[in-house]
């Protein structure tokens, strides 16, 4: 439910709302606007009613909220997006793109520092690289583990990229907290409740990719699952989905995007790399995306593809990321936005 207050109402009233609701349990979210302040009051329906507040001084009206996903809806949000920073870089904004690149997974210091060197030169705002894979077959490469995020740290430090990687168990949580500047959540995991609760305590953004098989309510389901522990700085991610389509790895819906822009505040990127599986269709989808109004990318790259211990066949050829890069961001200037 929502309760929307009159404009002339005050501190003290908002405040008695707010503690009302929370003594039914009943989680608050104070969302002051131009003219009125209203607070989300997200939890059984039910009870909201039964508590009347129409009656307390200052309430205009109480209102549903008639989607199924509560924190994540346009609907508690005025309809203004969510942006936030990730070290000085924006995402979210309506004038910003983010260019989210780095490899597959970290192998060995050389290759990440190479491949963030060349991402960094072409104007790339974050290093994406995975330390723990979480891969179909339990005897394929399942990543470097803690030693790959000491790569990343130090690739960081030299580089200055921010850095992107997946957390795929909640035992890594804290050492993620301490490196990483923005937590992903894998299409594997995008139902792994206990997890997404975990990264809502982190007090570090999020980034939730969308499920194989995911419909797009159940995506704004599983960010309220995050949201709901206090995280606001979610970024959802559409990374194709499965369709009856065999000729490419899933299917990127793109139409998710400009659905996405208007049912959710959060800001939401495209991964045309898993996507496809095949680098050649990455270029135009990723420009697709950036068309269609994503706020951003994240694009796998590697110095050395075929020798790349995984996803070889679709990451794109570091020497040629620049031109990969200028063509994305001039589709993004297409919709005012510019590489943040
Ligand atoms: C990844 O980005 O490294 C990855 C495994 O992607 P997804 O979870 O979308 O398959
Ligand atoms: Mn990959």
């Amino acid at each position: 439910m929502m309760v929307v207050m009159t404009p002339e109402a005050t501190q003290a009233e908002i405040d008695a709302v707010v503690a009302k609701l929370e003594a039914r349990g009943v989680h608050a979210k104070v969302m002051p606007g131009e003219l009125t302040t209203a607070i989300g009051a997200i939890g059984d329906p039910e009870g909201v009613r039964e508590l009347g507040l129409e009656g307390l001084a200052g309430v205009d009206q109480v209102i549903p909220i008639s989607r199924p996903y509560k924190l994540a809806s346009s609907e508690l949000s005025h309809h203004e997006p969510t942006a936030f920073d990730v070290d000085g870089r924006r995402v979210g904004a309506r004038d910003t793109f983010c260019l989210i690149a780095g490899p597959c997974t970290v192998e060995t210091p050389d290759q990440t520092r190479t491949v963030a060197r060349a991402v960094a030169a072409a104007g790339a705002s974050m290093l994406r690289g995975g330390a723990f894979k979480p891969r179909t077959s339990p005897f394929s490469f399942q990543g470097l583990g803690y030693q790959g995020l000491e790569i990343l740290a130090e690739v960081r430090a030299e580089t200055g990229l921010p850095l992107v990687s997946e957390l795929t168990s909640a035992q890594h949580a804290d050492r993620f907290a301490e490196v990483v500047d923005v937590v992903q959540v894998g299409a594997r995991n995008m139902q792994n409740y206990g997890l997404l609760e975990v990264v809502g305590k982190l007090d570090k953004p999020v980034l939730l990719k969308r499920g194989l098989s995911s419909t797009l309510d159940e995506l704004l389901m599983a960010a309220d699952y995050v949201l709901k522990e206090g995280n606001e700085r979610v970024v959802l991610c559409e990374r194709g989905i499965r369709t009856f389509e065999t000729a490419m790895r899933f299917t990127l819906d793109v139409g998710a995007v400009p659905w996405l822009k208007l049912h959710t505040h959060l800001p939401v990127i495209v991964d045309p790399s898993h996507a496809t599986g095949d680098r050649r269709l990455v270029g135009p989808l990723a420009r697709a995306a950036a068309a269609a109004g994503a706020d951003g990318i994240i694009v796998e790259v590697h110095d050395d593809p075929e020798a790349a211990l995984c996803d070889g066949p679709h990451q794109i050829y570091a020497k040629d990321f620049r031109a990969f890069a200028a063509e994305v961001a001039a589709h993004a200037r297409l919709l005012g936005k510019r590489l943040a």
